[in-house]
């Protein structure tokens, strides 16, 4: 989970990633049965995990999830952000419709990593929003670059796709990265006292298609 960050790959200045399959893995979990996959980019070393459900056929588009680590909200069930959250529903969506990828993306803190999110959460406590934050730091509003996933779907025989998103920008820059996008599939949960905030400045600042805020 951690220790990657010095070999990020920087966005748009290298070669396209080449992945390779470590290993594979049956994966019970509360949400259902998942097969646990381990990717390495050969250049790098950046490590990857998806789960995958049911076959995965290039002839119809694939339910996919393209989900940035948040270990606060995926782990210790932080309430500050929707990310646990809207983990736990991507594997529901997949496990309903029987098929489907979750890649799991350890770029913490829209890609500024774990300690500068803490950082971040700092400056929030001080009346910052998730955006100002990330500026008053240094960083742009989303690090995150995509042409590793485009790898590793390609690499699992995937080429049409049916994503789980709410970021238009993403989408963007899936499709700048080579990806076909059939559909947007809306992936949104209810915001709480703690998230409407968080969400509000997601959409207005970062423009997320979100309904319910
Ligand atoms: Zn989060």
């Amino acid at each position: 989970m951690a220790g990657n960050g010095d070999r990020q790959r920087v966005k748009g200045s290298d070669a396209p990633p080449r992945m390779e399959k470590v290993a594979e893995a049956r994966l019970p979990t509360e949400v259902g049965e998942f097969r646990v996959i381990g990717f390495q980019d050969v250049t790098t070393g950046r490590e990857y995990i998806v789960l995958a459900k049911g076959e995965l056929s290039p002839n119809r588009p694939c339910l996919v999830r393209i989900h940035s680590q948040c270990l606060t909200g995926d782990v210790f069930h932080s309430i500050k952000c929707d990310c646990g959250r809207q983990l736990r529903r991507a594997m529901e969506l997949i496990e309903q419709e029987g098929a489907g990828v979750l890649i799991y993306q350890q770029q913490e803190g829209r890609g500024i990593g774990l300690l500068n999110k803490i950082r971040a959460y700092e400056l929030q406590d001080q009346g910052f929003d998730t955006v100002e934050a990330n500026l008053r730091l240094g960083f742009a509003p989303d690090e995150r670059s995509y042409e590793d996933c485009v790898a590793i779907l390609r690499a699992l025989g995937i080429h049409r796709v049916r994503l789980l998103s709410n970021n238009p920008h993403k989408i963007a820059a899936l499709r700048k990265a080579g990806l076909c996008i059939v559909e947007r599939v809306p992936l949104e949960v209810e915001p709480t006292e703690e998230t409407v905030t968080y969400l509000r400045t997601k959409k207005e600042k970062l423009g997320h298609l979100l309904s319910f805020v």
